[in-house]
């Protein structure tokens, strides 16, 4: 009999044994919760004024590192959206904003800075430095974020930690994921089992279009 018991769970941590699933499937579930699960990650970046001493790309890349707080139920991945379009949409992208403003002392710019047009994707981390400012430098950027998965770019990464390890018994398996908390623990892994079961689903339908 096939079951999933779920040993420890926490936001970012979560343990659960795997009963009767063949290895192979379970290895599945564990690569999809590492970098199988859209989440969101700036994808897109419009530099509007950069006086400071980093280069617009490395602006551009320590954004788009940012772990942003995710939501599958409001938002798809673009390729899956009906606008079509390049520029995306209300249910595909979020902009997020960032306006330094000019002041007299040194400052550091960090993830609390940006301010995003939508009231859950939003750095998890507040205190992420992003660039030091000299007295008079300033930053102002607008960053798109989307949906993406790790297999992709890392930045899309949705776990940090997803081992697989032997249970007791035959056909016991014990999977420990931890989150880069752009979802969590227990978010990761129903998406994940979602996602298995899609594909294995698609991959019926392949063979049974072959034969
Ligand atoms: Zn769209």
């Amino acid at each position: 009999m096939t079951s999933l018991d779920i040993i420890e769970e926490s936001e970012n941590r979560i343990v659960v044994k795997l009963k009767g699933i063949p290895l192979q499937y379970a290895n599945a579930l564990r690569r999809i919760c590492l970098s199988g699960i859209p989440t969101f990650a700036v994808d897109d970046v419009v530099i509007i004024e950069n006086s400071s001493v980093l280069a617009d790309e490395g602006v551009a890349h320590r954004l788009a590192m940012l772990p942003l707080r995710t939501d599958l139920t409001r938002f798809v991945e673009p390729s899956a959206c009906d606008c079509h379009s390049d520029v995306g949409c209300s249910k595909c992208r979020v902009l997020l904003m960032l306006d330094s403003g000019s002041s007299d002392t040194t400052r550091t710019v960090t993830s609390q800075d940006l301010s995003s047009e939508d009231e859950v994707v939003k750095p998890v981390n507040p205190n992420v430095p992003i660039v030091a400012l000299a007295p008079g430098q300033k930053l102002k950027v607008e960053a798109y974020a989307r949906l993406g998965r790790g297999s992709e770019h890392a930045k899309w990464n949705s776990s940090t930690i997803a081992i697989l390890t032997e249970g007791g018994n035959p056909e016991e398996h014990i999977l420990a994921v931890e989150t880069v908390g752009s979802l969590t623990a227990g978010e990761v892994v129903r998406s994940a089992i979602d996602e298995l079961e899609r594909r294995l689903g698609e991959f019926q339908q392949t063979i049974a279009a072959l034969s």
